[in-house]
């Protein structure tokens, strides 16, 4: 079987050995080299979520605002 076309995008592939990693793999079958988590497991980004909770705040303290303005 002949491989035409490899296509990194598609599949995951070990960045040292270029096997194509099975669904969800942390490692690499082939040399054993530990894969970052793909689709599995998201790492926990608290940081943009407290910058998502500020802009929410921010956009209804300005709409608080305004209504205030257009009030007085
Ligand atoms: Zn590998």
């Amino acid at each position: 079987m002949k491989e035409s076309r490899i296509t990194p995008e598609k599949q995951n592939l070990c960045p040292l050995c270029r096997v194509p990693l099975p669904d969800g793999a942390s490692f690499c079958p082939h040399c054993a080299r530990s894969i970052k988590p793909w689709t599995r497991q998201k790492a926990p980004k608290p940081l943009q979520k407290k910058f998502l909770h500020i802009a929410a705040l921010v956009t209804a303290l300005v709409t608080a605002l305004a209504v205030i303005a257009s009030c007085a």
